[in-house]
């Protein structure tokens, strides 16, 4: 761990659903290059875990258990974090949930569609509304908001709610882009394509169904949590300074691709 000349030395970040997937990869990843991490996620054991597995590796992180869908809990953990760390820099709402039973717009509950919103779209708006006060503290900082390349082109297996929870997320992250650029506030949208994490595996659950998904992108292979971590590294860091509002694609060229199998 170099905690003095690594790419986030002396930045103070929050990673919401750090316990697995993308976020846990992320959470290393910025410890490992001098972040404090605050590692938030409902999984409290699991953000524990984390957190531990830092800390063992000489970083330094906190482990924090916080629903996201939920205002009071995400306040309570940003105050945690700043009081942990001093300051915060980096905001990661990374936290989402993908559902079984997501469908099309006939097929989808109005339950699904509503939790679906609460933890993707409500999530990272309650992350913003209590992380920019602490940025502003600090003067400036990064605001990375978890997308989806769905939010770009849309799913090509039926899944609305959660969609459209993306396309939620990126257009609120341009608008506060927009809205919070003098502040030295970045909000930057971070697009993955398809990914072999828990999230998306538990889905496509046979050699067919992941072959059916693959189609779709030129590289020909899912993506690694690791990836997007690193580009999240970037978005994080100053190296990425002039860089607000983007919708940031890691994904394999799937977003430039046109190919629609029969
Ligand atoms: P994952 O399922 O591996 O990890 C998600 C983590 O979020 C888990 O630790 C879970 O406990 C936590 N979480 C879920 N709901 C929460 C809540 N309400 N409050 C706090 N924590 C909560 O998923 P992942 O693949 O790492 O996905 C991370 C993000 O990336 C999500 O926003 C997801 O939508 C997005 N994404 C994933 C893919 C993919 O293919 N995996 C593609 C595009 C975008």
């Amino acid at each position: 761990m170099d905690t003095t000349t690594g790419r986030l030395a002396g930045k103070a970040t929050f990673i919401t659903g750090a316990a697995a997937g993308i976020g846990r990869e992320a959470a290393l990843l910025f410890a490992d290059e001098g972040a404090s991490v605050a590692v938030v996620d409902r999984d409290g054991d699991g953000a524990a875990k984390v957190a531990a597995e830092i800390t063992e590796a000489g970083g330094t992180a906190v482990g924090i258990t916080a629903d996201v869908a939920v205002e009071a809990s995400v306040a309570a953990a940003i105050g945690n974090a700043e009081e942990a760390f001093g300051r915060l820099d980096v905001l990661f709402n990374n936290a989402g949930i993908m559902l079984a039973d997501d469908g099309d717009a006939q097929s989808t509950e109005e339950a699904v569609w509503d939790l679906t919103m609460n933890v993707n779209l409500k999530g990272v708006w309650f992350g913003c509304r209590h992380g920019i006060p602490a940025l502003r503290r600090t003067g400036g900082g990064s605001i990375i908001n978890t997308a989806s390349f769905v939010a770009l082109v849309g799913a090509a297996t039926p899944q609305l709610a959660y969609t459209a929870s993306k396309g939620g997320v990126l257009a609120m992250t341009r608008e506060l882009a927009v809205v919070h650029a003098r502040e030295h506030i970045r909000v930057n949208a971070l697009c993955p394509g398809p990914l072999r994490t828990e999230l998306l595996m538990s889905f496509l659950d046979t050699k067919e169904k992941r072959q059916r998904r693959l189609v779709h992108v030129p590289m020909g292979r899912f993506g690694e949590a690791s990836e997007i971590a690193a580009a999240a590294l970037f978005l994080a860091s100053d190296e990425s300074s002039y860089v607000t509002g983007t919708d940031f694609s890691v994904d394999g060229g799937l977003t430039s691709a046109y190919v629609t199998p029969e």
